[in-house]
Order: C-alpha cells, then structure tokens, then sequence
C-alpha cells in the first residue's frame, strides 16, 4: 500500500513538471487595419501586417499596448505606409518564462510555440528581456527594453536565425517612469523598433529621429533617405 501511495505522488509530480503546457494561447483577435487605426488611418503605398504575441502575466495592460501601436504605426504614415491587418494573439506563460535568457533559447522556444499567422514582423510583448552587451570595455548582462531581428541582425549570428523579423519588448522596462529620462514623448518605442526590421538597419545619425541610437536624439521624425529602404523590404506588401 506504502508503495502505491509512493508512486501515486511521483506521477502526480511528473505529470504537473512535464505535461503542463508552460505556454498558453488565450485568445486571438484579428483587427482590419483601417478599423483599428480609426480616424488615424490614411489610404497609403504600401501596406503591412502585423502579429503582436501579448504574454498576458508580462503585467502590461492588454489596451496600453494597443493603443502603443496604434500609436506607432500612425508615425509610418511619413513613409506612405499603413497597417493592413493586425492578429493580437493573447497568451500565457510559466514563472520561468517569462524572463527571456541572453541566449535567445527562451525567445525561441516562444516562436516555435506561438502560431505564425501573418506574413510581416512579429511582435513579441514580454515581461522581462536579457542581453549581453558591451559597455565601457566591459562585457556584463543587461536589461533592455526592446531588441530586434533584421535580416542584417541575424546574418551576424546563425543561431539567431528562427528569430527573423521578430522584435521584443519588455513590459517591467517599458512601465519604469525612468524609461522617459531625457526621451522626447513624441517617441515610439514600437516604432523604433519596428524601424529595424523595416529598414533592415541599425541606428540613422546626424538629425533628431526616431531611429537614432542616443535617447536625447529620439523623436518621431522618419528621414526620407529612411523611407526610400521600404522598397527593398520583403515586409512590405
Ligand atoms: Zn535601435
């Protein structure tokens, strides 16, 4: 009987560590572009759909964040581009994923799990992202608050290369008021990031922009020179 009870608790362990699905799809939304954007939406070039991956326990408001994108998506308008449609795909996660690893093996194992519904970037809103970076001479671990996979990003590294067009935001960053220290509030985050993929580029230097590197340099502004890179982008339709 001892023994019995011994392997009922062993199976019961096994069963909640293993089988338990560690991610969970709660609700996926699809918007028509034109409707989501409302009064700002205008006819536009070029089009592009977006997927957005909303972890629900990143502690994000679910409408902060759209309203985010609406937001974001409204600066392209300088590029002749609008959004065509728009999947919002809600989901959950365990404890242990919802901080992303410096090795990009938690982000992957979120892209192998979550449907792919759209062709165009994803966007992954998450609670908490790792990188290892250079800073002073000195490699060391840090917080940031959004990354993102071009095409050029991810030829550096083909370990990198499910992560493609995907960019990553983390919610515990994005809802620290220091976040703004010294950010122009026309700025957008999303956007930005965005930019990355769309241009498949890093940083654009010598005006205020939304893609320069420095916070004292961002704003909402798109150089033309910028938008003339949607015409080689295999993301925009
Ligand atoms: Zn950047």
């Amino acid at each position: 009987m001892k023994k019995f009870f011994a392997c009922f608790a062993f199976a019961s362990l096994f069963s909640s560590s293993l089988f338990a699905a560690p991610i969970e799809v709660l609700k996926i939304e699809r918007f028509d572009g034109a409707k989501f954007m409302g009064t700002d939406f205008i006819p536009a070039k070029y089009r592009i759909s977006l997927q957005v991956n909303w972890q629900k326990n990143s502690g994000y408001a679910r409408e902060q964040l759209l309203e985010d994108i609406r937001y974001g998506m409204s600066l392209y308008r300088q590029c002749d581009l609008a959004l065509e449609e728009l999947v919002v795909v809600d989901f959950e996660t365990k404890k242990r994923l919802e901080e992303m690893d410096n090795k990009f093996r938690k982000n992957k194992k979120l892209v192998n799990k979550l449907p792919h519904l759209l062709e165009g970037p994803t966007v992954y809103f998450v609670r908490d992202l790792e990188a290892f970076g250079k800073k002073k001479d000195k490699y060391h671990y840090t917080k940031p608050s959004a990354y993102a996979f071009s095409a050029k990003e991810v030829r550096k590294d083909e370990e990198r290369k499910p992560l493609l067009n995907s960019t990553w935001f983390a919610a515990k960053e994005l809802m620290d008021p220091k976040y703004w220290k010294g950010r122009d509030r026309s700025y957008s985050v999303i956007a930005h990031e965005l930019g990355h993929l769309l241009f498949n580029d890093g940083h654009f230097k010598g005006v205020k922009n939304l893609m320069a590197a420095r916070v004292g340099n961002l704003n909402s502004f798109i150089p033309p020179a910028l938008c003339q890179k949607l015409l080689d982008s295999p993301l925009i339709q």
